[in-house]
């Protein structure tokens, strides 16, 4: 078996040379899927899994814009078409100096199995830009956001391609995008979700990620007879998913006592209130600004250019980006007595750290199952845009958790292994048995 996770995974980096994190992405999926292949020959003589890596469709374009200055500035855009078997494409676009080819390929990649495992009808794709909207006035992001549906806008639309936010994609954007697109289609559809809840958004989309992935680790907890009452949790990330994930936590007593960004992260012993958390949001969704004002405003403890995971802890949301939780991270957290880790960002955690985890048979909730409630809504979001309708914000919280839920069972019932629970290879085996099966059924396309 592990011979031949090597020569496919040999082969894999051959075709996609320099993508390490699609690489990363792959590997974990391989590991777990190609067992259930060896025993199930329909899906090897079909080739799923040399087709389930390779795109079904790559866009890259040029992004030409002009800043405040009248200087001409160029970006680079891109849309991975990834698997479109269970639906239209669906995914979010990342706005951030680090994007390229293989970190939007990882992404899409992780999209599939994960749209997969909502149950809903949706492929898989990703895209964005490595255009940072950090420090750029709004007329500046106006600007690139126009030119960049100006060329995306071919390549999509409610039937065929359904993008979302990511890192650096708010409403701010969503608005910008969508108004760029109506305006060169001449047709107001649902052809992007986390619009404004006036122009057709969905009650519950900001919230829907972080609540839903606290959701999925509620009932992790649940398997150990645990509850949130009392637990310490470090949060990083201050953006969308970080903000509901501390919202919903303290709804459900726990203690969130961390939070980050790109420059440090900040403590909060006596944890991160409703009225602290307002400050936030303020901070980071209208000023703007850096997380350590949090500190000089509540007098606690700012760590520059450190992750949290060296703080004391219960639980762990990792919300800010790939690869953040690295092997000495997990030693220490196991170490401090962590008991659980819940994925809000996709693919935090390093494989070595992984195994770490794993090792000490603490609850590891992988992305692609625990962060999913975020695009589950986005895909009751294009719900509501065909029905002309909208759901109440009852309707939907309750649709996001028995979503989770059902994803938690998923993840049980290809995971159980004995009285543990793998829920890396819970995640993937239920994402893709749905997805080579509508291949299997489409035929060879
Ligand atoms: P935001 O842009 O709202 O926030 C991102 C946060 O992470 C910011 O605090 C940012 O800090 C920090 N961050 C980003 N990149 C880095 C980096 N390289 N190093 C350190 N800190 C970093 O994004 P979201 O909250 O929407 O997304 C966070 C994660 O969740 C991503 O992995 C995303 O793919 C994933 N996700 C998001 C979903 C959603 O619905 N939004 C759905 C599912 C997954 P700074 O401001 O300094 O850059």
């Amino acid at each position: 078996m592990q011979k031949k996770i090597k020569d496919f995974m040999t082969e894999l980096v051959k075709k996609n040379p320099g993508e390490t994190e699609f690489h990363q992405a792959v590997q974990e999926v391989v590991e777990s899927v190609m067992p259930f292949i060896e025993k199930n020959p329909k899906y090897q003589e079909a080739k799923i899994l040399d087709r389930i890596v390779e795109p079904e469709r790559v866009i890259m374009f040029r992004v030409p814009w002009q800043d405040d200055k009248g200087e001409v500035q160029v970006n680079r855009g891109f849309r991975i078409e990834m698997n479109s078997a269970l639906g239209p494409y669906k995914g979010g676009l990342r706005l951030h100096p680090s994007v390229y080819l293989g970190i939007l390929k990882f992404l899409a990649f992780e999209q599939v199995f994960k749209n997969s495992l909502t149950t809903l009808p949706m492929g898989g794709g990703k895209g964005g830009s490595d255009f940072d909207p950090k420090g750029k006035s709004d007329n500046e992001v106006m600007r690139f956001c126009q030119s960049f549906m100006t060329e995306l806008q071919r390549h999509i639309g409610p039937d065929t391609d359904v993008p979302a936010g990511d890192i650096g994609v708010g409403g701010r954007e969503i608005g910008f995008m969508f108004g760029q697109y109506k305006r060169l289609r001449n047709e107001f559809t649902g052809v992007l979700t986390g619009k404004a809840l006036s122009w057709g958004g969905s009650l519950i989309r900001s919230e829907a990620t972080g609540y839903g992935c606290v959701y999925f680790a509620e009932e992790m907890l649940k398997t150990r007879g645990e509850s949130f009452k009392g637990k310490v949790c470090a949060v990083s990330g201050s953006g969308n998913v970080a903000q509901y994930t501390v919202e919903k936590l303290f709804q459900l007593g726990a203690k969130p006592v961390t939070l980050s960004d790109s420059n440090g992260y900040i403590h909060d012993p006596d944890g991160i209130s409703e009225q602290k958390l307002e400050f936030v949001m303020e901070l980071k969704n209208v000023k703007r600004g850096r997380i350590k004002e949090y500190a000089a405003k509540y007098n606690c403890k700012y760590v520059e250019g450190r992750w949290p995971w060296e703080v004391k802890c219960d639980c762990v949301f990792p919300s800010a980006t790939q690869n953040e939780i690295h092997e000495s991270d997990a030693e220490q957290l196991v170490k401090n007595g962590c008991m659980l880790v819940a994925e809000g960002a996709n693919m935090p955690t390093l494989p070595e750290a992984i195994k770490i985890f794993q090792q000490a048979k603490i609850l590891y909730g992988p992305g692609k199952a625990s962060n999913a409630g975020g695009v589950a809504i986005s895909g009751l979001e294009m719900s509501q845009n065909s029905l002309r309708l909208s759901w109440s914000r009852e309707e939907m919280d309750e649709r996001l958790h028995d979503i989770m839920v059902k994803i938690h069972d998923t993840c049980v019932k290809y995971g159980k292994d004995g009285k543990h629970i793998d829920y890396v290879k819970g995640a993937n085996l239920g994402g893709f048995v749905k997805v080579a099966d509508a291949m299997l059924d489409q035929g060879l396309v």
